[in-house]
């Protein structure tokens, strides 16, 4: 579904140059779930805003479904299969935009022609309703924005969701039903996912494979056993697991 091989990107120009991602390469399969773990400022982010065009500046090969990606604006298509979804919902959605307006508007942007049916589709899809179509973000909880915000990224029919901390700005008490529903939407939809996240319990919970990030660079990938088992084969991510979650097995 995906490769990224010796991906490099950085921002601004020498003497200020930052490398926020160095030499970084990793395969997902079709219909796997892949974390990408890492503290603060390693670089998580970085690599899927490169995947999506959002980073000016890269160097290397990533290739979706065995297409290169060459640099600048990604094409029509590239949103068709690939799709973002933010951490933070309430950044997100445009204040004055009702949840119809911002399905509505993607919707005829792929070129639907029933959208009436679609944004109710959407809507049930997400565990809203369709009471839910004429509000704005300000009448909306924020696991209800994360909805939309998912909703909003299904309407393109993705086969790859890259999702960075999706629910690391909700509450707690919400954050699991976040996930639950991106659960159930894999498995429904046969969805490949690049999830980011620095909560190794949720990483474990919802993916299969993840990748250690550190200062930029890929230090390890493993498998979500080896991380609950904590037999990780570098000394930081050993580190990294046992301070996130090894108090519960030290
Ligand atoms: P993470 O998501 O793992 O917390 P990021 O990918 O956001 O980390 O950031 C990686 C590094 O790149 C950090 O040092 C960050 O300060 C830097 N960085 C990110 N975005 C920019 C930007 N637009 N301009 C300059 N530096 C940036
Ligand atoms: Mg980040």
């Amino acid at each position: 579904m995906l490769t990224v091989d010796n991906l490099d990107v950085w921002f601004g120009q020498a003497p200020q140059r930052v490398d926020a991602v160095k030499g970084v390469s990793f395969a997902v399969a079709q219909g796997e779930s892949f974390g990408l773990v890492g503290e603060s400022g390693s670089g998580k982010s970085t690599i899927l805003r490169a995947i999506t065009g959002l980073a000016p500046t890269w160097s290397g090969r990533v290739t979706i479904e065995g297409e290169a990606l060459s640099g600048g604006k990604r094409s029509r298509s590239f949103y068709k299969t690939v799709q973002m979804v933010f951490q933070d919902p309430y950044a997100s959605l445009h204040p004055r935009h009702s949840v119809d307006g911002v399905l509505s508007e993607t919707l005829h942007l792929q070129g639907e022609k029933n959208v009436d049916k679609r944004i109710n589709e959407l809507l049930e899809a997400v565990g809203l309703g369709q009471g839910f179509r004429f509000r704005y973000p300000h009448q909306l909880s924020g696991g209800q924005r994360q909805r939309v915000a998912i909703a909003r990224a299904l309407a393109a029919k993705p086969r790859l969701l890259l999702l960075d901390e999706p629910t690391s700005a909700l509450d707690v008490s919400v954050q699991a039903e976040i996930l639950n529903l991106l659960g159930d939407l894999r498995r429904e939809h046969g969805l490949t996912f690049v999830m980011v996240s620095h909560d190794l319990a949720v990483v474990s919970h919802m993916c299969d494979r993840l990748a250690v990030m550190r200062g930029g660079e890929l230090v390890e990938v493993m498998d979500a056993a080896t991380l609950r088992s904590g037999s990780a084969q570098s000394d930081y991510a050993r580190n990294l697991i046992r301070a996130s979650m090894g108090y519960a097995r030290a």
